[in-house]
């Protein structure tokens, strides 16, 4: 016999975007149910790098919580930039911040998720939030007189549902006719591996568009205690096509000249695991309906070039919890109100994703890759102004303006 609850709103999933909506819905004092399928501290294969977005989101929600994160050392590795490489072999590396003598905190942190979402899973808000863990979400039916969740062990009824259940997106499946789509949609693997040399002092993320691992990237995530996290992604439309081997692709790359060396005393902690990455490269896809939002990866909000979704996860989270609290205001769940959600999203970020999936394109064509990457390493100012665009979410809308690119072309 099943427990039965009811509350305002539903949240399907406490990954970075469900604790994200959780959190704010509790910031309006919205009494809430969250169902987790899982018992925490649970993994969740990822590169495991936090960025400015997600560490500007914390601050928002807490200042305080930064300077947790600063003493927490042993599991939060503070990250001042990224190194990309080019096919021809060429690096350059990017400060995320234009001034790092000045901050008092690092702009990204690498991170395992066990440790991050577990984190953040500890700071909501129990006053306000009713949080199960162990609870499968089995079936959801959406009416006009409000939704009923059935878990393994409660029938949950409310008003409005988030689901943020993650890629699995069964509401996106049953009420957005979601299907994955190839061309939307990367494969990627994750592993740890204990003493990778030439891991960088400042903490630079690594992201390496090498011609072993093309037209996939490969990445070294610098990880406290001297770990890493290493792994491939690729578009799935050529793991399909090419039928390629991803874990062997990946073998290949910790062979090949440009990593022997780094590799050559490292051991796998434990096994290649692989996930998928939605991608946000699908214009205006819809993320709500009658009573219902989608956010994180069951909207498809992974940046189509970096895979960058725990950021996106969590601003989804919160936007979906400010349209909840103006829909219990106005009390206005039908898929027209709800819409506001989507304009918001993408108004807020449908112009970095369209940039990404231009550069994710730029992949297929190495010698301009190889071009742009040699264009912005003899350019200094140039890389100062991405410097800033990283500083500053703001700033991101630049790369969305053709402008810019003609200015990487003649200078
Ligand atoms: C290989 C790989 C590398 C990546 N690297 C990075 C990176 O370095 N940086 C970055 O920002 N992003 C990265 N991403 C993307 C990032 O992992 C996701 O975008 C992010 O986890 C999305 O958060 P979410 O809350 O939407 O989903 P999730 O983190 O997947 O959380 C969903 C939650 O819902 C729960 N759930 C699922 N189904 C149910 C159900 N039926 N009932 C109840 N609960 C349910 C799950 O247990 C889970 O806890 C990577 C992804 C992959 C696959």
């Amino acid at each position: 016999m099943s427990q039965q609850l009811e509350t305002e709103v539903v949240i399907i999933g406490a990954g970075p975007a469900g604790c994200g909506a959780s959190l704010y819905l509790s910031q309006f004092n919205i009494p809430h149910v969250v169902l987790e399928k899982e018992t925490y501290p649970r993994d969740k294969v990822c590169g495991d790098a936090l960025s400015g977005k997600v560490i500007n989101q914390l601050k928002k929600l807490n200042p305080d919580w930064l300077d947790e994160l600063k003493l927490e050392e042993k599991a939060f590795t503070p990250s001042w930039g990224v190194l990309f490489s080019a096919p021809d072999g060429n690096e350059i590396r990017i400060p995320f911040k234009h001034k790092p003598s000045e901050a008092d905190h690092s702009p990204g942190f690498v991170t395992k998720r066990l440790d991050y979402d577990y984190w953040l899973f500890k700071k909501l808000d129990k006053k306000t939030a009713t949080v199960l863990e162990g609870q499968e979400v089995k079936d959801v039916v959406i009416d006009n007189f409000g939704v009923t969740i059935t878990s393994s062990n409660y029938e949950v009824k409310a008003k409005l549902l988030i689901s943020a259940e993650g890629t699995r997106a069964t509401v996106a499946k049953k009420y957005c006719n979601y299907k994955m789509e190839h061309q939307h949609h990367c494969a990627g693997l994750r592993a740890y591996y204990d003493g990778v040399t030439g891991l960088d002092q400042e903490g630079f993320i690594e992201l390496h568009f090498v011609k072993e691992s093309l037209p996939g990237y490969f990445w070294v995530f610098p990880l406290p205690n001297g770990q890493a996290n290493v792994g491939i992604g690729m578009l799935s439309k050529y793991v399909s096509k090419d039928k390629v081997n991803l874990k062997q692709v990946m073998l290949d790359v910790l062979e090949s000249p440009k990593f022997k060396e780094r590799f050559k005393n490292a051991k796998l902690q434990n096994r290649i695991q692989g996930w998928g990455l939605p991608l946000g490269s699908k214009k205006n896809r819809p993320i709500s309906g009658n009573r219902f939002m989608l956010a994180g990866d069951s909207a498809s909000l992974i940046d189509p070039f970096t895979g960058e979704g725990i950021g996106n996860a969590m601003f989804s989270g919160k936007w979906a919890a400010e349209q909840a609290r103006d829909s219990l205001t106005a009390n206005d769940f039908s898929a027209n109100a709800l819409h506001q959600y989507d304009k918001t999203v993408y108004k807020k970020i449908g112009g970095e994703l369209r940039v990404s999936t231009i550069m994710q394109k730029l992949i297929k064509y190495p010698w301009l890759f190889n071009w742009m990457i040699r264009k912005i390493k003899r350019n200094d100012e140039l890389r100062e102004t991405i410097t800033f665009m990283f500083d500053d979410v703001d700033l991101r809308k630049k790369f969305a303006s053709p402008l810019f690119y003609l200015r990487v072309l003649f200078k």
